[in-house]
């Protein structure tokens, strides 16, 4: 049976990105400077270059791989929530090329933004804080 909390949208916010900025970081630095600790994240633009992550799941480690090239950002979707007293935003991002080809993986900083328009929209209700799950060794929700 999945486990959900009821959340209650409460602010939103659009934006973008600066030039040359990392672009999680950027993200996670509006989160903390804005007091979200909770809430969802979308954006789209363009990058310089890219570093993604991918889960080996027999491995429970991330691999990580960077695409040197100048990318569109077709999407990005993610959240936000506590790790370690702090906002952390776990997003997934999918890249495409001049041809159409897409990239995609779990964001990680070395994204670097050519262009970035985001919406950040604020949640309010209990705080969902990430700690290490047995079953798959990655930072999930306690939903206890
Ligand atoms: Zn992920």
């Amino acid at each position: 049976m999945p486990t959900a909390r009821e959340m209650t949208p409460v602010r939103t916010f659009l934006g973008r990105a600066d030039h040359g900025a990392d672009l999680l970081e950027e993200l996670t630095g509006f989160c903390a400077a804005n007091g979200i600790t909770l809430g969802r994240v979308e954006a789209i633009g363009a990058v310089k270059t890219a570093r993604l992550g991918y889960y080996d799941q027999n491995a429970q480690e991330y691999r990580f791989f960077e695409i040197d090239k100048h990318l569109e950002i077709a999407g990005l979707v993610g959240n936000v929530s506590l790790k370690d007293g702090k906002p952390v935003i776990h997003a997934h991002i999918t890249l495409a090329d001049e041809a159409g080809n897409a990239y995609g993986g779990h964001m990680v900083p070395g994204t670097v933004v050519f262009a970035c328009e985001f919406c950040i929209q604020a949640f309010e209700g209990d705080p969902l804080v990430r700690g290490r799950d047995q079953a798959t060794g990655l930072p999930l929700w306690d939903m206890t």
